[in-house]
């Protein structure tokens, strides 16, 4: 990527390091094709593998009876959310897509968490002869095809959420799952994982070495495959599928998306697989007219470093960075989003195309949510408050006014819409989201 950037001011810099907000743009976007480590082809396979399994799905989860199989979220519009947030009219609506109510999971990592383990399931089931191409798939639910899954071991290495998808869809079809959880995971997560027989492996360090510990294990392991966040098409692909559906959404709400009528997206960002799959599926049907920000806590802005450190403006730090390589410590209330380095594979697809990135403080994440409650009675997780400030930066300074002025957006921001992807908060239990909303109205409280 040629990309060339105006140096950040020593401010800025100060700023980051400091663990205040600070907004990033991106002058200079590639054009998607020129990233294009895969094809619009590709993401429609992975949806289309959803779909050819969605009858089984429907037969394992009652939840998903009533949608036959298809694990989906509506898109809504927040108008009450809008206005608690100041956020003008003039400048667009404001939207959000509900992957908080995503069923089975619970979160976004439905997508990409359950798409891998269905592709490895189809392959192993293909080679095995348990079906053949054009099969009803319902037939993986019968002794013969079970028997053959529980040699096999699913794992994965995960700060909660990805452990909660692919633990549920690995056990739930028959294999043995084990998640190798950090020590930032909740315990409420690890619970729900253990009722469903899932072996939930902890570790004392973060989200990075429960990955490579679990890594390790699996190795070892001949009947083990090994879900890896941090380098996985399937995962990415699963995640790009969400960018098909919300077109059709869209559509159906009557919201258009083109030069006049620009769209910004703003998505929470852990390792930037989720959000950097939706953001390459969008970019492959919006192109341009997609504006895509990644939202992170202000202690793990791991993502935003590979942006800069791409952009010549990390000189003498090692390149992938860390965020303890800038004096951060990693630590946010926000699990889904505590990582420490980018995945390599999320930056070589998006790292040229984002609009931009973000950083947002825990306690507005907790207000946030809050107000997400008590605006438009939605229950989300901390870390799916993270899109809602995006549009507060974007529009509410004078570095998002300059971008938007030069990006030829100006004139078109009254036919905006803005989405935050709200990406988890279907499972939290009732006495944890008593106290994350306690917290939130506490902070809205002394504002
Ligand atoms: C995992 C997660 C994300 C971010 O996904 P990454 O692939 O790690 O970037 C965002 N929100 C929630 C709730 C998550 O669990």
């Amino acid at each position: 990527m040629t990309l060339s950037h105006p140096p950040l001011s020593p401010q800025w810099h100060a700023a980051l390091r400091a663990a205040s907000p600070v907004l990033w743009l991106r002058p200079d976007r590639a054009a998607p094709a020129e990233a294009a480590p895969y094809t619009l082809a590709d993401v429609e396979a992975a949806q289309a593998r959803f779909a050819r399994f969605a009858p089984l799905l429907a037969e394992l989860f009652p939840e998903l009876r009533a949608t036959d199989g298809v694990i989906e979220s509506p898109v809504l519009a927040a108008p009450r959310m809008q206005a608690a947030l100041k956020l003008p009219e003039a400048s667009g609506r404001l939207w959000l897509k509900a992957d908080h109510a995503l069923p089975v999971a619970g979160s976004i990592k439905a997508r990409g968490g359950i798409h891998e383990v269905l592709e490895f399931t189809e392959t192993l089931a293909l080679a095995r002869g348990l079906i053949a191409p054009g099969d009803d798939y319902r037939r993986l639910a019968e002794p013969r095809a079970r028997a053959c899954f529980a040699q096999y071991q699913v794992a994965v290495g995960s700060t909660g959420n990805l452990g909660l998808s692919i633990g549920v869809i690995a056990s739930a079809l028959g294999f043995r799952a084990a998640v190798h959880m950090s020590a930032d995971a909740k315990a409420w997560k690890k619970a729900r994982l253990r009722a469903r027989g899932v072996e939930v492996v902890e570790h004392p360090g973060d989200y990075e070495k429960a990955v490579a510990a679990g890594r390790r294990q699996v190795e070892a392991d001949p009947h083990g495959y090994f879900v890896d966040d941090e380098r996985s098409a399937s995962l990415f692909l699963g995640y790009a599928a969400a960018a098909l559906t919300l077109r059709g959404q869209l559509d159906a709400a009557g919201i258009r998306v083109d030069a006049e009528h620009p769209l910004f997206v703003y998505l929470p960002c852990g390792v930037g697989g989720a959000p950097g799959g939706i953001a390459y599926g969008l970019s492959l049907l919006y192109g341009a007219h997609a504006h895509c920000f990644f939202a992170e806590p202000v202690q793990s802005p791991c993502f935003l470093l590979r942006m800069m450190a791409g952009a010549g403006q990390l000189p003498g730090l090692p390149v992938p960075p860390s965020v303890y390589d800038i004096g951060l410590n990693n630590q946010t209330e926000a699990d889904g989003l505590a990582v420490p380095r980018a995945s390599d594979l999320a930056y070589a697809a998006v790292g040229g195309t984002l609009a931009g990135a973000y950083t947002v403080a825990d306690d507005t994440l907790y207000a946030d949510l809050a107000r997400l409650h008590d605006t438009e009675g939605l229950r989300i997780e901390p870390s799916a408050a993270a899109g809602f400030d995006g549009p507060r930066h974007l529009l509410g300074s004078t570095a998002g006014q300059d971008w938007l002025r030069t990006q030829g957006l100006l004139p078109h921001m009254a036919r905006a819409t803005h989405l935050a992807w709200t990406t988890g908060g279907l499972f939290v239990p009732a006495d944890e989201y008593e106290r994350f909303l306690r917290r939130g109205h506490a902070l809205a409280a002394g504002n």
